[in-house]
């Protein structure tokens, strides 16, 4: 039996054309009903199944070092003395790795900003728990620098359909001016060196990438004659 629109050959349970919607039609031809070939019932594909089982147990297997060490320490100290620090990192181990894998698609745009945020407050509890006083002057604006550079990056890489060459060659450049941050924080917080010592290296590197990638960007006939010699 064949399709009188389109001339598709149809199976014997179709009642209509798969391909054009025309009802199946034959003047002489008496149609005999069989079973469709598939389930027509809509049914789970197995690795879904797979993964969300998979997930729970990950997420019990990471809750019970982080309840086992705040009970220990908890009985031992009668306060949490050490297991913050194993809970705190094991919960951010699995806010980064483990909760964007609950997600059929995970948007970066959306984790990245709430990894660093998780990330920040981490530090702000090593730093309160052990009396430093490096967060303020240190931590907290090296992360935020990262990670602002990171989500933009992730947010123009997802968002802007051209010009990764300006995107990437602008993040080097802001990457070796944070080399500098860094080590100007570095001078500032631990009293290291009264001048800068190291970050004229990463920061040159970075800037000469930086710069020979928005050249390339920017002039034409280079690009099209490297993308010709190296397929990129
Ligand atoms: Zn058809």
């Amino acid at each position: 039996m064949y399709c009188v629109k389109c001339g598709v050959e149809l199976a014997d349970s179709e009642t209509k054309c798969p391909l054009c919607g025309t009802p199946v039609f034959h003047p002489d031809i008496p149609r005999p009903v069989a079973d469709p070939p598939f389930p027509t019932e809509k049914q789970l594909r197995p690795e879904e199944v797979n993964r969300s089982g998979a997930l729970f147990v990950l997420t019990v297997l990471f809750l019970i070092p982080a309840v086992i060490s705040l009970l220990c320490d908890w009985r031992i100290n009668g306060r949490t003395v050490w297991s913050g620090y194993v809970a705190f990192s094991l919960a951010l181990l699995y806010l980064i790795v483990i909760l964007p894998l609950w997600f059929r698609s995970p948007n970066p745009v959306v984790f990245l900003p709430i990894d660093f945020a998780a990330i920040c407050l981490f530090l702000l509890y090593v730093n309160c728990k052990t009396g430093g006083h490096w967060f303020l002057s240190f931590a907290f604006p090296v992360t935020g620098a990262i990670g602002l550079l990171v989500c933009a990056q992730a947010a123009l890489l997802r968002y802007v359909r051209r010009g990764q060459l300006f995107i990437f060659g602008g993040s080097f450049l802001l990457l070796g001016g944070l080399m500098v941050l860094i080590e100007f924080l570095l001078n500032v917080t631990f009293k290291f060196h009264t001048t800068f010592f190291w970050s004229f290296y990463p920061f040159a590197s970075c800037a000469i990438i930086g710069v020979m990638l928005l050249i390339i960007a920017i002039c034409r006939p280079l690009r099209e004659s490297l993308h010709r010699k190296f397929f990129v």
